[in-house]
């Protein structure tokens, strides 16, 4: 197979996940179909991008597993127009594939993508990802402590965590619009399960998915270093 032809990989792969019966949503199958992944990993991994699993980005981070952007971006449900926060922003790569339902597909609803990295050397390197694939004018990338939420642009539709919590950092409910749902993997240092949280009205919803592997979210409301 030639390594080179990752258009032909990332439409196969992606299918498979949709015959596994891992993703169904219209709108995260077509991301997934376009985002290039191989552009957020580490140009000695690139042949690897399309395995599905975490790889290493440097400062003991790693890019998720293919199936767990797919499985957390359907949970998170975005739609065109939709002002979405993400905390961890890694390789910038989940954050690529948000930017483009929401804002990519159709700019004139005006949708946007909040991702705060607490690594700044993370976030530069995102930036530098995010601006390579022409998605950088639909995403802002802030540095600083995720768990604090970004007060400047809230309220959110959608707010998802991609690094593993205690518990369901409060400022986050705070942010999340009347309606909005929240997307988290919470547990202990180890192993966690994804929380999926809604907000209506005073009341919250929650409801657990399945068991994931993340690298620590730490923070105020995270963990301690
Ligand atoms: N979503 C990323 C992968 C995230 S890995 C991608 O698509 O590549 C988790 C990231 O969360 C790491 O980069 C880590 O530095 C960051 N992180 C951990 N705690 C954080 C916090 N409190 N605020 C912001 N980022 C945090």
């Amino acid at each position: 197979m030639c390594l080179n032809n990752f258009n032909e990989i990332r439409e196969r792969i992606i299918d498979q996940l949709v015959s596994m019966g891992i993703v169904s949503d219209e709108y995260v199958i077509k991301a997934l179909k376009t985002v290039p992944r191989e552009e957020f990993v580490p140009d000695n991994l690139r042949k690897y991008a399309y395995l599905d699993q975490p790889l290493p980005i440097g400062y003991g981070q790693t890019i998720s597993a293919i199936h767990m952007v797919a499985i957390m971006t359907q949970e998170l449900k975005p739609r065109p127009g939709n002002r979405v926060l993400e905390i961890g922003t890694g390789s910038g790569y989940q954050a690529a594939v948000l930017a483009e339902i929401v804002a990519k597909m159709d700019p004139e609803k005006k949708g946007r993508v909040y991702t705060i990295e607490r690594i700044p050397a993370l976030a530069e390197y995102a930036r530098r990802n995010l601006e390579k694939t022409g998605y950088i004018d639909y995403v802002e990338v802030v540095v600083g402590d995720g768990t604090l939420g970004y007060r400047d642009a809230a309220p959110y539709d959608g707010i998802i965590v991609t690094a593993g919590a205690p518990d369901v950092p409060k400022p986050l409910i705070e942010q999340l619009r009347d309606g909005g749902k929240l997307v988290i993997p919470v547990g202990n240092r180890f192993i966690q399960r994804l929380l999926i949280v809604e907000k209506q009205g005073d009341r919250l919803i929650k409801r657990w998915s399945i068991e994931c592997v993340f690298v620590p979210l730490i923070g105020k409301y995270g963990w301690r270093e």
